[in-house]
């Protein structure tokens, strides 16, 4: 009997021990995990872990127990910059120690240059659901992601057809006056003009990546998809796909300040440079942060395109293959 006692005892000691030293390690890991990218990489909680990922599930565990100042150090000590809210600065210690651990393979895959576009329309104080609005600005901005400097930049005012006068608080709000639309040409020639300027820029010439970039969908999928309606003419190709900074800033740094412009900049210790409703400095705001997001290790890829005039989600494979694992 007293044999019999101590067998059992020592088998649920032994199993005992056995759950401590596999589940419990796995479990202790869990806990420094927050990073989605790298649990989907390592193949779930407590499986065969690359070290290299565990190292980095450890760092961002540290990361997320530090408090705002603590990481403020760590970023200045590493000559990083130190603007921001909480959440942005942890993101941009984890991306610096995820570029440093992973091998250079791992980098992100860039686009030479972002065509940062912001359109601005005719409007009235309270646009009516189904107000025509018209094209009035047209800039884009050639940004280079590897200096993040604007090379070149595009601007053209457009002439309204349908609205031909503009309302006072349409001037008031963009900074755009009758004087400037009554003297530019109209729409079809400025999308011309764009589309000259666009290969001399080496567009479509395949040596250098281009990626259109907007702040959210309404730029393409409502202002420009419309006013080529209008006009009758096809939409066109380059603008089928575009990389939406707001949608990009929202998933990489999960601020909790909201994602108008002014908040993003706010979000990273900037203030919105020029005149907000301006095409040209919307667009230049909108570069500051799509360079902010690009420095802090964000693959800013085209996420969006329009089908029959509906914006769809694109999705990478490499997204694609991280979910399927
Ligand atoms: P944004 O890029 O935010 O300057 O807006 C682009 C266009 O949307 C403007 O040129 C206006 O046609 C319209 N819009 C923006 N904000 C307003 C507003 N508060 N009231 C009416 N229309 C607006
Ligand atoms: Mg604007």
């Amino acid at each position: 009997m007293l044999n019999e006692i101590v067998l059992v005892g020592g088998l649920i000691f032994v199993f005992t021990l056995l759950y401590l030293s596999f589940l419990l390690p796995s479990k202790m890991i869990g806990n420094d995990e927050d990073d989605k990218e790298n649990s989907t990489k390592t193949g779930g909680r407590g499986g065969d872990r690359d070290p290299v990922l565990r190292e980095l599930s450890l760092t961002n565990g540290q990361i997320n127990r530090m408090n705002k100042e603590e990481v403020r150090q760590k970023l200045e000590e590493l000559h990083l910059e130190t603007r921001g809210v909480k959440e942005v600065l942890k993101k941009r210690l984890k991306s610096y120690y995820k570029k440093e651990k992973l091998s250079p393979n791992s980098t992100p895959e860039r686009y030479d240059f972002l065509l940062v576009i912001d359109f601005e329309a005719t409007c009235m104080e309270e646009n009516p659901p189904d107000f025509q609005h018209e094209i009035i600005e047209f800039p884009i901005l050639l940004v280079n992601t590897e200096t993040l400097i604007v090379e070149d930049q595009f601007h053209s005012y457009c002439k309204p057809t349908i609205n031909p006068k503009l309302t006072p608080f349409c001037t008031k709000l963009t900074g755009i006056t009758q004087k400037m639309v009554d003297k530019a040409p109209e729409f079809p020639q400025v999308l011309e003009d764009v589309l000259d300027w666009m290969s001399s820029k080496g567009y479509g010439m395949g040596h250098s990546r281009f990626a259109v970039a907007t702040d959210g969908p309404w730029d393409m999928c409502r202002f420009l998809y419309q006013q080529c309606l209008y006009c009758g003419i096809p939409y066109p190709r380059p603008f089928r796909k575009w990389i939406n900074v707001k949608k990009h800033f929202a998933n990489f740094y999960q601020t909790k300040g909201g994602t108008k412009l002014e908040e993003m900049l706010a979000s990273l210790g900037l203030k919105f440079e020029g005149k907000p409703h301006s095409g040209r400095d919307d667009a230049v705001n909108i570069a500051r942060i799509a360079g902010r997001l690009i420095q802090d290790g964000c693959e800013l890829r085209v996420n969006e395109c329009l089908n029959n005039g509906r914006v769809e989600p694109v999705v990478s494979q490499r997204a694609k293959l991280a979910s399927s694992n």
